[in-house]
């Protein structure tokens, strides 16, 4: 496995540099370390943020490390992924009559120092001699493998693409992680013992059959699709949001960016490719959406945060043709819409407006509109819910021994990667339970 690949196919920088030691020990000070702390609880994994921060005003800065991991393998990519003002930094006791802790940015703090000088803080447990196979490399694969590998199990990660990290390393804008973060992530999970076999499909060169030979579970992260179709005319000339952000990560083909952008949809993807967009220089990056403002997926911060970029806003906007001129885009044609009665996803739905039609010049137009179910349920004959794979309270699916975690169950709620990275946590508990149960019926035999 290659980890060493250097990030930034186009130039694109973290948007925060590394705390200095000052600022990071002035900041460790202000925290109050409060008791049954508010900010662990807000953290989907637990993580024990009085006591890391604590080990990091002592400067103890590998304890602090190992606090975070204790909870979350992929502490360093959280620190700079999490919508901390929704979670950890917005329960802070600080945030409502003072600043709130930057939780977040000491937590990339701690977890530098240990990447940065290539430290494996934890280690696994003597070999069980169990076999496990995870399919899919991203977070929940990542922290599900580690978890395993951590008390002993043998772990085989099967990952198709050819770098490990799954959004981590290819769809999350280069501005919030760097490749080398998610990479450096995949390598430390390798060093607990899991072999990661990149380049392997399943449903492709993998069976599910052939694993079940080999492994005594299969637990499947393989998240979701690519942007499904938006179904009007000219829409082999707009690009997909995900490989929009790729391209701007990990391409080793220059990437083309236009003068006058159209980016379709209003949810973080959306505000990501936009931004992008932006900062390589499109003279005019406009986002459309055919509800409003108050409907936007999109964070609250990230939606200010565009509108600081330059970004552009046409709400009540529903696309309606990718116009194509000799061969040429030039603009977005859209039915103008008004906000009517609740739909089915309790949001006021919206209504095209007779004859209100209006046309946004454009030489890129790109879609973020989401991303498609997991194909692989219907491969496998799995149960599903709503699209995704439908799991009983253990992660298992409906064929026995198969489990499934991450966003491709998640059919309620946000996906994120910390609830990924916790899917993972949990169902290596599930699976830890059973395959010492399966040990001591095989000693008692
Ligand atoms: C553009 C974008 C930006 C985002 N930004 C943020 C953010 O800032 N903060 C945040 O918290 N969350 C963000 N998210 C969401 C977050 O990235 C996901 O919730 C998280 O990555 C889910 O992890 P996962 O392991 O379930 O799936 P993924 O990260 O999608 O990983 C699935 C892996 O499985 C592999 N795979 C799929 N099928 C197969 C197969 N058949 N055989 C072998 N391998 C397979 C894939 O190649 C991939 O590597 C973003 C999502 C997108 C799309
Ligand atoms: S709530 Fe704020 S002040 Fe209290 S422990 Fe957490 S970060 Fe520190």
């Amino acid at each position: 496995m290659e980890v060493n690949r250097s990030d930034n196919a186009t130039g694109l920088n973290e948007t925060y540099g590394p705390l200095p030691q000052v600022a990071a020990l002035r900041e460790a000070h202000r925290c109050l370390f409060c008791y049954d702390a508010p900010c662990t609880h807000a953290c989907p994994t637990h993580i024990d943020i009085p006591g890391f921060i604590k080990k990091i005003s002592t400067d103890n800065l590998l304890g602090s490390a190992q606090t975070i991991l204790e909870s979350n393998l992929l502490g360093a990519t959280c620190a700079r992924v999490c919508p901390v003002q929704e979670l950890c930094e917005g329960a802070c006791v600080l945030g409502p009559s003072n600043k709130p802790i930057s939780i977040g940015r000491l937590q990339r703090y701690a977890m530098d120092y240990v990447y940065e000088r290539d430290i494996q803080v934890l280690h696994p447990e003597a070999p069980t001699g169990r076999r496990v196979a995870v399919i899919g490399s991203g977070p929940a694969g990542l922290s599900c493998a580690g978890e395993l590998a951590r008390r002993g199990h043998a772990v085989t990660v099967f990952e198709k693409r050819e770098l490990p990290g799954g959004l981590s390393t290819y769809g999350i804008i280069s501005l919030r992680e760097p490749v080398e973060i998610a990479l450096a992530e995949a390598k430390m999970i390798a060093q607990l013992g899991v072999t990661i076999e990149t380049g392997r499909e399943l449903g492709g060169d993998l069976s599910l059959a052939e694993l079940q030979k080999s492994f005594e579970m299969v637990i499947l992260s393989v998240g979701l699709g690519r942007s499904p179709q938006l179904g009007i005319p000219g829409e082999e000339h707009v690009l997909d949001g995900l490989e929009y952000v790729e391209n701007s990560k990990v391409t080793s083909t220059p990437f083309e960016i236009g003068r006058q952008v159209v980016v379709i949809g209003a949810g973080n993807t959306a505000i990501d490719c936009a931004t992008i967009a932006r900062r390589l220089g499109a003279e005019r990056v406009t986002i459309v959406y055919r509800r409003t403002d108050k409907e936007m997926t999109a964070y609250p911060h990230e939606y200010e945060f565009a509108k600081q970029e330059g970004i552009e806003f046409r709400f009540l906007a529903q696309p309606a043709e990718a116009v194509v001129e000799e061969g040429e885009l030039t603009g977005l044609r859209c039915h103008q819409m008004e906000l009517g009665a609740p739909d089915a996803s309790g949001r006021p739905a919206a209504v095209p407006i007779e004859g209100g039609e209006f046309f946004i010049p454009a030489d890129q137009i790109v879609k973020a509109i989401g991303q498609q179910k997991p194909a692989i349920a219907s491969v496998l004959g799995l149960a599903t819910e709503k699209g995704y794979i439908a799991v009983d309270y253990e992660f298992e699916t409906s064929i026995p021994g198969v489990f499934a975690i991450g966003d491709c169950i998640r059919h309620r709620g946000e996906a994120s990667t910390v609830m990924a990275v916790q899917d993972g946590k949990m169902a290596a508990q599930v699976l830890h339970a059973r395959l010492m149960a399966a040990e001591l019926s095989a000693r008692e035999a």
